[in-house]
């Protein structure tokens, strides 16, 4: 599709679908260019969660230069992190309480020091908390048996998918086909998309009144300033860390044979310049 006016239904284009499906039907006089909004975007929404724990000085250094990744909007696996809570940067060392109450030398307390545990009858095996009855260096301080007590964050980053359809007015039998075809459409063509940052001369938009707004001579009504207020709502959502959103305008032409709407009719071109009539 090289161009936007290449997903427009061509009078012959649309001749032949009702000569087709319609069963020779002629397309209704009253015709109406039109184009839908389409929305779809990705946002990294970060969660966090913090714990009161102790740490060993080593690891204190650590995390005072350790800082939470930049969102990752192409990141599909998304990342786990791990962060020093601020208030926590002025943390004091302290006796680690972990291993208060290890013996000095060492004595693993749950075997009592012999490095075996007995399993019913008379049955032993290895202890799992120590080497031969010594037990294994403290987990929290590593047997220096200095530690910080901290705050710590912890993050995660999960890549979420969104995508919305905003339909201009059209009569209410069309709605539902049009809203599937348009589900269902596997990649839009690059040639559709638009920035919604834009003019489109649709200054009633947002004064909740019909709105005139209009792509390329293309029908929008109120489905631009929907689909803008979306955007910018999915931007405001506080566990968004970072949103991407792209919007295209997909024309299609709808044809009525009374002003009521009723026999009514839509035609439209997929990405595979492939021609559709609605119903
Ligand atoms: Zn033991
Ligand atoms: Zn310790």
């Amino acid at each position: 599709m090289p161009s936007f006016e290449d997903v427009i239904p061509s009078p012959a284009e649309v001749e032949a679908a009702f000569e087709v499906r319609a069963g020779g039907v002629r397309p209704p006089a009253r015709s109406a260019r039109v184009v839908a909004i389409l929305v779809t975007g990705r946002g990294v929404e970060r969660s966090s969660w913090s714990d009161d724990v102790e740490v060993s000085e080593d690891d204190f250094e650590r995390l005072l230069e350790e800082q939470a990744p930049p969102p990752d909007l192409n990141d599909l696996n998304g990342a786990k992190f791990r962060t020093l809570d601020p208030g926590s940067r002025g943390a004091k060392v302290q006796r680690c309480t972990e291993c208060r109450y290890r013996p000095a030398d060492g004595k693993c307390l749950r075997c009592g020091g012999t490095g075996s545990i007995l399993v019913g009858g008379d049955d032993s095996e290895q202890c799992s908390g120590c080497t031969n009855g010594i037990a294994l260096p403290c987990a929290v301080c590593g047997g220096t048996k200095r530690a910080v007590p901290v705050k710590i964050v912890f993050g995660e980053d999960v890549l979420r998918r969104f995508a919305h359809i905003f339909l201009p007015e059209v009569p209410f039998a069309l709605r539902e086909p049009l809203t599937r075809f348009f589900k269902e459409r596997a990649s839009v063509p690059d040639v559709l998309a638009i920035d919604l940052a834009d003019d489109f001369a649709g200054a009633d938009a947002y004064r909740g009144r019909r709105s005139r707004a209009e792509v390329k001579g293309h029908r929008a009504d109120a489905a631009l300033a929907l689909a803008k207020q979306y955007v910018e709502r999915v931007r405001r959502m506080p566990s968004l860390a970072a949103v991407e959103a792209a919007a295209f305008a997909w024309p299609f032409a709808v044809f009525s044979g009374d002003a009521d709407g009723s026999a009514a009719y839509a035609v439209a071109k997929d990405e595979q310049a492939q021609i559709h009539l609605f119903p």
